[in-house]
């Protein structure tokens, strides 16, 4: 039976917790103290993010034939960043506080009964004037730090689709609406980064952007929208914790026309997972400007000129990988005992499957090492054949693992495995040899 499902403190402890405890999320360089909202992903966290990354790419790219992918550089020419606005404009504002000398994010802030800004780590409303501070890490590039060296490390993979426009777009040949997608690590620096991996310096994006005739733009908004939310659906995500909240015109970016937040309810309340935004044809105008290269369709058989408008959703892997965990986190007791289980989509989980031989006699290794390659030709699995078996499936429950196969006595008489299903708990017999078209089935890949 499920308990009352844990929310709040509690539930965000008990995930940030087990992150820990089995090596999901590391403090970033540990042994030295670490680095302040700085995370390693350990075995189970960088497996689980990769799924989080295929489950994306699988719907973004390789189940639509208008979309294609990029992997541009992080390191880029600081015009990029110049035509874009990210130099001039992409900043939040800052203040200092004078009691305590933290510094703190002003947008962030609550305001006393004066109506002054609180600081929230000591209580003073001390604080300075608000001043705007710019997010990107600054570097050089080369052996010489000089002004015409430096270069900054992206803030965004969006302007990689951008700038890349034409030479996708020709070599693909492709007619809007078409898309470009691609994901990889962003850096901002954040001036209060927290709430453990929702906020980093360094994290990972899945941003797409999708080139349309601009008379089209507010249907396929529209579209992006649903498509968006449907897929954190589809990966288990219940309905009532998440929302699409639509930006209104205070709120708006000044190159945006429309823009809608996929909120996740984390446990301290509604969260943004992902920006959907309408960016007309801000990005490929100023692109076209900066490097006086034209970037526009023109269609050879019409004769027809037009700069694409852009619908973007973007995305954040860490985070959304984080919104997972915590919609799957539940307790619940079986069989008199309690246990904790991560009910993760199968194709989340870090193993989709566990090989466990009842015993460690050796009459069992032959036929386990035989199962683990057949299923290891597909899943990521795990093998574990220490202490009793009611104990190692508590420890896969934990992180996820949504089948379990046991390898007993019988099986070496009638070629056949135990499955045990992680949230039912339910056990069947399957025969060897339809091992894996039964797995493949359930866990859906
Ligand atoms: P926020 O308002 O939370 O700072 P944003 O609106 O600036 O986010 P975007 O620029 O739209 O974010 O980036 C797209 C996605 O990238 C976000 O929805 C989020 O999932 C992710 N993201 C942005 N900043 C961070 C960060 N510092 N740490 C982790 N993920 C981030």
């Amino acid at each position: 039976m499920p308990d009352e499902p844990l929310s709040g403190t509690a539930l965000f402890d008990a995930v940030v917790n087990l992150c820990k405890r089995r090596g999901f999320v590391f403090p970033s360089a540990e042994i030295y103290g670490g680095i302040r909202s700085t995370y390693d992903y350990g075995p189970l966290g960088a497996l689980m993010l990769r799924n989080v990354k295929d489950a994306w790419w699988r719907a973004m790219i390789q189940e639509r034939d208008d979309v294609v992918p990029l992997d541009a550089a992080i390191l880029t020419n600081p015009k990029v960043w110049e035509a874009s606005g990210h130099l001039a404009t992409f900043t939040d504002p800052l203040v200092d506080c004078r009691n305590c000398n933290e510094r703190s994010r002003a947008d962030h802030l609550t305001a006393g009964d004066d109506g002054r800004l609180v600081c929230p780590h000591c209580g003073s409303t001390d604080l300075t004037e608000a001043r705007p501070f710019n997010l990107m890490f600054k570097t050089f590039v080369g052996p010489v730090e000089s002004e015409a060296a430096v270069a900054y490390l992206r803030p965004e993979t969006a302007q990689g689709m951008f700038v890349n426009f034409a030479n996708v777009q020709t070599t693909m040949r492709r007619k809007p609406p078409f898309g470009i997608a691609q994901l990889g690590r962003s850096f901002r620096n954040e001036i209060t980064p927290g709430n453990f991996v929702f906020r980093t310096r360094e994290f990972e994006q899945m941003e797409m952007e999708y080139f349309v005739p601009p008379a089209d733009s507010p249907k396929w908004f529209e579209y992006w929208c649903g498509e968006r939310m449907a897929w954190y659906k589809k990966y288990g995500i219940a309905d009532d914790l998440l929302r699409l909240r639509q930006h209104d015109a205070e709120e708006l970016s000044h190159y945006s026309a429309a823009t809608a937040d996929v909120e996740f309810a984390f446990p301290w309340g509604w969260g943004e997972l992902e920006g959907v935004a309408n960016r007309t044809d801000f990005d490929l105008k100023a692109h076209s400007e900066h490097s006086g290269v034209r970037l526009e369709y023109f269609d050879q058989a019409t004769g027809e000129r037009y700069v694409p408008h852009v619908i973007e959703p973007a995305a954040g892997a860490t985070r959304t990988m984080m919104a997972f965990l915590i919609a799957a986190y539940s307790e619940d007791e079986v069989g008199g005992e309690r246990r904790t289980v991560l009910r993760l989509d199968p194709r989340l989980a870090p193993y989709q499957v566990a090989v466990l031989p009842l015993s460690k006699k050796e009459e069992l290794t032959p036929l386990t090492a035989e199962v683990l390659t057949l299923c290891r030709r597909r899943f990521m699995c795990e093998h574990d054949s220490t202490q009793s078996i009611g104990r190692r499936y508590r420890r896969q429950d934990e992180i996820g693992t949504p089948f379990c196969v046991t390898v007993d006595f019988d099986s070496l008489v009638d070629r056949a495995v135990t499955v045990r299903e992680r949230d039912t708990t339910a056990q069947e017999r399957v025969p060897v040899s339809g091992l894996l078209s039964y797995l493949t089935e359930r866990i859906g890949l």
